[in-house]
């Protein structure tokens, strides 16, 4: 069954490549029309494809004479001629699969012919490599080729400025890591006026190793997380003053809308017990945010009815089954409130303040495609997950390095001693060897024995790309040793030095399986590229990690029964077999673990292309009159339908609840009576409100002119949406943190999390609204408003490989003395961090 079903997949594969063929002999065909255009004949190809494009023609219908003019400009500034097969790789690619290429079938000089023939819409074309080495060497050296053709080219690296950073994108062509592809998006969506942005709308990428950025990465999100810890001394100062203030007096409970607000009076003793002149002014937003927050937590969280405390931690209870939601937490710095109630510790704000997988970062372009060495292993999941179907590209010459059968020690001692014995005898040869091992710790074990026994070598731990990549191009020369972790030195290409080819070429050795086969093939596949000689072996123990997990205990009880000495080796293929089955049976684990993170991922990713889009609807409009006023309607709905309930008669509507609550929120105090409302349908009433609202909005759009208004709703909109969401995204995090927790009892904790995502949303949405209504109609505003960022952000990729570099958000503006401090803890900035 298995195998028939490999031979439909392989069948599939020779006729995709049979059809390829064809359009390879159009290109061609080409060949000697091109060759006999002058240098600037060829580049006016480009603003000839430009205008067929404009004039109706497709992208596929110009391909094999792109593909023949990119050819040609290679020829004369690289010197390097697009094999046939590398024109079928560059086919793959526009279509948007994925192109595996073996190790040094030139994958470099293939993504030229996509990245030019898709440039050439004007979109832009992004190369996505796995570090800045990479990135910066395809940027120089391919780029001759498309400024050759008149296009544009750009770099786009961690330590640019922001102008660098948005011409780069602003090039036809741009090179550029994942990580800062994903951090400028996250960046992008932070930013406080449309001029700040890098990016334009994702259009066409192509990745380099593919398979490391989207399986071995997938699972860790790129964050942006807060500088400094916010200060947990506001919550308790806030507190405290609330415990002096009286309901009714100090402030009205609107127990219906579970909210509270403070009265003329409870705004005045707030005003004096923190010696600010008004609590609604714009500098005292965090001020405010706490005081209302407190005020929540007496006056309305009930100990025991609404949450416990168990083990100094406050547990929310389910309002409608009663049971404890452990792990979750009030977002909004309620929670906090709540501790600080209970004179518990505050527990941090985490500091999350955007965050996106690569997965989801890649899925938003336009057209996706990649290529690596290895991706057949992870076809399945390259389908299922990201749409991007296989194509095994042919290499340019045959095959012909030697995959050796694996030989089995018992002992790691004795497995790493052998290893050293052949490295020692292939040395002695002069033949060159590559060491690939799986941690820095084996690295120097082996480093440590081979300097015992005197033979020179270089360790490589992927530190330093730009060095590591010189070493390991020098690794084909006579008699190098090099002993490489598995991501140090790759998508270099290791050329044979002198004789060494008559010598057996370039000997890799494997020191322990991976779980994954593809980093397997990674490794063999540094020998034996284009043709070269070249051969592969991996050791292995019984002691091996991988070997322990599938019964090596029965193989070493067998060995020991058959009498094997120590240093005694095993060549059989039926372990080889036995490994390649638990192989699979892992990568199939890891898979499916993928897959469950994933949709997970899915419910945020949701939320998040919302929200952004939204953001920057607001961003890029001139005037969001109409946005803000819809911003405030719901609440007007929301509250009215919450007071006069459809069950009810409208004698028992509780419409001084109404009133109350739009004076308090969005109308001048006392401008709305109750009998105004009174004896009205519930529409009417609505309705009416709404015309209120609209007169009071003009008045203050007059009273503050119109270009303030205009600057100060975009101030209050993006705080509010940036605010809210960032306390969301903890939210959530913390949620999913304690979700498994009630996985018991039947229920499936995705779906809870699905579930409960959703309403948390949708509280956050009304809270944003509610905020907006608030400092829409209600704030002191002042005339020289600024847009200022809510926080500012450090961006870190948690995979522990990245986190050296990480990149740091760049503070374009220097704080002013008597600004707020950027820290957030609402004071200003001389009097806290700048002291
Ligand atoms: P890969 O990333 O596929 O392992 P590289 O892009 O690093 O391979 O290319 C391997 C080497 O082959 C490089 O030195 C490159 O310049 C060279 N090369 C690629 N294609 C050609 C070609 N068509 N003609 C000559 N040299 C080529």
């Amino acid at each position: 069954m298995l195998g028939l079903v490999k031979k439909i997949f392989g069948d599939q594969n020779e006729r995709e490549i049979k059809r390829m063929r064809k359009v390879v002999d159009q290109i061609n065909q080409l060949e000697p029309t091109i060759q006999r255009l002058s240098d600037d004949q060829l580049r006016d190809k480009t603003d000839e494809f430009k205008r067929r494009l404009a004039n109706g023609e497709e992208l596929d219908a110009l391909l094999p004479e792109a593909y023949a003019t990119v050819r040609e400009a290679s020829k004369r500034v690289l010197d390097k001629r697009h094999f046939d097969v590398q024109l079928i790789g560059g086919m793959v690619l526009h279509e948007g699969r994925i192109a595996e290429m073996k190790t040094g079938e030139g994958k470099t000089l293939v993504a030229t012919l996509p990245l030019y023939l898709n440039a050439l819409t004007g979109k832009g074309a992004h190369l996505v490599t796995v570090n800045d080495y990479l990135a910066t060497v395809g940027y120089e050296e391919m780029g001759q080729i498309y400024k050759f053709l008149g296009l544009t080219v750009g770099l786009n690296l961690n330590s640019m400025s922001h102008d660098q950073k948005r011409e780069a994108y602003a090039c036809d062509i741009t090179y550029g890591t994942n990580n800062e592809f994903g951090f400028d998006y996250l960046r992008d969506n932070m930013v406080l006026y449309k001029e700040q942005m890098v990016q334009r709308p994702l259009n066409f990428a192509i990745i380099d190793e593919v398979d490391s950025i989207l399986i071995d990465e997938a699972r860790t999100p790129l964050i942006i997380s807060g500088q400094a810890a916010k200060s947990t001394d506001l919550y308790y100062a806030a507190d405290r003053l609330v415990s002096t203030l009286k309901e009714e007096e100090d402030y009205t409970i609107d127990i219906k809308m579970r909210s509270v607000s403070l009265t003329e009076e409870g705004v005045a003793k707030a005003e004096r017990a923190f010696g600010i002149e008004n609590l609604f002014d714009h500098q005292n937003v965090t001020l405010n945010h706490h005081i209302t927050q407190a005020l929540k937590a007496r006056a309305i969280m009930k100990r025991d009815t609404d949450y416990v405390v168990q083990d100094g931690e406050v547990v929310i209870v389910d309002e409608f089954t009663g049971r404890l939601m452990t792990g979750r937490r009030y977002s909004e710095g309620l929670h906090q409130a709540i501790e600080a109630k209970e004179k518990l510790k505050v527990q941090n704000e985490s500091m999350t303040l955007a965050t996106i997988t690569f997965q989801n970062y890649f899925r938003m372009y336009q057209k996706l495609a990649g290529m690596t060495g290895t991706a057949k292993t992870e076809e399945e999941e390259f389908k299922k997950i990201y749409g991007l179907e296989v194509i095994i590209v042919p290499t340019n010459r045959p095959m012909i390095r030697k995959d050796l059968p694996d030989v089995v020690y018992k002992s790691i001692n004795s497995k790493f001693r052998a290893v050293v014995e052949q490295i020692h005898e292939k040395h002695q040869n002069n033949q060159p060897v590559l060491v690939g091992t799986v941690s820095i710790e084996n690295s120097e074990r082996l480093s440590d024995m081979l300097k015992k026994k005197g033979v020179k070598h270089k360790v490589l731990n992927a530190k330093h790309h730009a060095e590591e990549a010189e070493i390991v191009a020098r690794a084909g020369e006579p008699g190098a040793v090099t002993i490489a972790t598995n991501m140090a030195g790759r998508g270099t290409d290791i050329l044979l030095g002198e004789g060494v080819a008559e010598l057996g070429g370039l000997h890799i050795i494997g020191t322990e399986r991976h779980e994954s086969r593809r980093i397997d093939n990674q490794l063999r596949g540094r020998a034996g590229r284009q043709g070269d000689p070249g051969s592969s072996q991996f050791f292995l123990s019984l002691e091996d990690e991988l070997m322990r997990r599938f019964g090596a205990e029965n193989i070493m009880g067998m060995m020991d029964k058959l009498g094997f000495e120590e240093d005694q080796e095993i060549q059989s293929g039926l372990i080889t077999k036995a490994i390649e089955s638990a192989q699979k049976r892992v990568e199939g684990n890891n898979f499916d673990m993928r897959k469950v993170v994933l949709q997970y991922d899915d419910v945020m990713n949701q939320q998040r292309n919302i929200i952004y889009k939204q953001r920057r609807e607001v961003l890029e409009a001139d005037n969001i009159r109409e946005i803000t006023l819809n911003m405030i309607y719901p609440l007007i709905e929301r509250i009215v339908d919450a007071h006069c309930p459809a069950d009810q008669v409208p004698e028992e509507w509780d419409l001084q609840a109404v009133v109350d609550y739009a004076n308090g929120t969005f109308l001048q105090e006392g401008t709305l009576d109750k009998n105004d409302i009174w004896g009205k349908e519930k529409e009417e009433i609505v309705q009416f409100i709404k015309e209120k609202v609209d007169s009071f909005y003009k008045q203050r759009e007059e009273e503050i002119g119109e270009q303030h208004m205009r600057e100060f709703e975009k101030v209050v909109v993006l705080r509010a949406v940036d605010s809210k969401w960032m306390d969301h995204i903890d939210a959530m995090d913390q949620l999913r943190q304690g979700i498994h927790l009630r996985a018991y009892g039947g229920t499936d904790p995705l779906r809870e999390y699905q579930f409960e995502g959703f309403e948390m949303f949708q509280r956050m949405i009304e809270s944003i609204q509610e905020e907006v209504a608030k400092y829409i109609m209600k704030a002191h505003v002042e005339t020289n408003l600024e847009r200022k960022a809510v926080a500012e952000g450090q961006a870190v990729n948690p995979s522990g490989e990245a986190q050296e570099k990480r990149p740091v958000v760049r503070r374009d503006d220097k704080i002013g003395r008597n600004e707020l401090c950027p820290c957030g803890s609402g004071k200003k900035y001389k009097q806290c961090c700048g002291k």
